[in-house]
């Protein structure tokens, strides 16, 4: 991670950058501030920048041996500490994790937590450091011999430190190796023990700008620049709500595709085109088909309203409005409530194991029928 591939922030880097260029890097450096603005990313370019081997204009050169270590989280003198869960395991350490942390980051450098309760596969428990992985880091940093010039020790949300773990971690953080730096960086640094946070030497981030976050979306997400910048508007300066949102629309774009090719095959009772749409739809699993189902009985219900020609009752966005102006007519008073009730009996069929390319199939069927009554 570079500096330059960072959103926003420049005091920050600048600052940080400073701290290096002089030697003069605190023991413990925290980096806090809301959640999805890239403060892990900062720290990760700190670590690059403190080991690469050829830094120039600011930054880290990217292609030295240390540099590609950093990139692919393998760099021998770094160390990664962060929240996990317990699991059957007797002692456990972030290291026990490493293969899903790594995963983890390469496709969450702005750290979505929920992101990182599915990797852990625990939605449902709050992870958190354990003592042993102090235990262990004392261990480490006293008996390993290390190439750089800094060992650097990242650790993702210290609130998350538990009682005894904080206070063996204080120890290392109080009376630090003059070769160790500790980078801590929290969502929610009220949280964290007291003793710790008062040993640190602190950076706040700012959340982005919404010119900011929409400028990384369309750099990364190839989006117009007034589509950016409403996604940016309602994300509050955070890069995992915007990127979140688009997600989203993504998946209504996808919902509306299929609903039209829905209408359009079922009107042309094109039945062998009508089996392969329901293969289609059947190979979204069975929480998106029903969120497609879903999606669908609100469409129809729209069109119906469509009809009655009061716009300050419809809620379609661009695309939904552009189809429904010659789809509309075929939804009517005679066959609405049916189309709704087979949409309808299609979900309880799928919500209850029903083999989803028959009953989509048998849905398909059904709206020719009802699109011609
Ligand atoms: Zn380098």
């Amino acid at each position: 991670m570079k500096f330059n591939d960072i959103p926003g922030h420049k005091r920050a880097k600048t600052r940080i950058r400073e701290m290096i260029d002089s030697n003069r890097i605190p023991h413990a450096l925290l980096i806090e501030g809301s959640s999805g603005i890239g403060k892990f990313m900062l720290a990760r370019a700190a670590a690059q920048y403190i080991h690469c081997e050829n830094h120039r204009d600011g930054d880290s050169c990217g292609t030295c041996p240390s540099c590609v270590q950093h990139q692919t989280f393998n760099h021998i003198d770094t160390r990664f500490v962060f929240p996990i869960v317990k699991g059957k395991l007797k002692d456990p350490v972030s290291d026990d994790y490493i293969v899903e942390w790594r995963e983890y980051l390469s496709k969450n450098p702005f750290m979505d937590f929920q992101e990182w309760l599915k990797a852990l596969d625990s939605l449902n428990s709050q992870p958190c450091i354990y003592a042993s992985e102090s235990d262990k880091l004392t261990h480490d940093l006293n008996f390993t011999s290390h190439k750089a010039r800094y060992k650097v020790v990242l650790i993702w949300l210290p609130e998350r430190l538990q009682e005894a773990a904080g206070n063996k971690m204080l120890k290392l953080i109080e009376e630090p190796h003059d070769d160790t730096l500790f980078i801590l960086v929290s969502n929610n640094s009220k949280e964290i023990l007291p003793t710790i946070y008062s040993r640190t030497q602190r950076i706040e981030l700012k959340r982005l700008s919404d010119e900011e976050v929409a400028v990384y979306l369309q750099n990364n997400y190839s989006l117009e620049s007034t589509d950016a910048l409403a996604v940016a508007h309602l994300a509050e300066g955070s890069i995992i709500e915007a990127t979140n949102a688009l997600s989203l629309s993504k998946e209504r774009q996808r919902f509306l595709e299929l609903f039209m090719s829905l209408m359009r095959l079922a009107y042309q009772r094109r039945v062998k085109e009508l089996k392969d749409w329901a293969s289609d739809v059947a190979s979204l699993g069975r929480e998106q088909e029903l969120r497609f189902l879903n999606y669908c009985q609100r469409l129809i219900r729209e069109n119906f309203i469509y009809n009655l020609n009061v716009q300050e009752l419809n809620y379609m966005n661009r695309d939904e409005l552009n189809f429904s102006k010659n789809f509309a007519r075929f939804v009517n008073e005679r066959n609405v409530v049916r189309i709704i009730d087979e949409l309808d009996s299609a979900s309880v069929d799928i919500s209850g194991n029903g083999n989803g390319k028959i009953v989509l199939f048998d849905l398909a069927v059904q709206m020719i029928i009802l699109l011609k009554s």
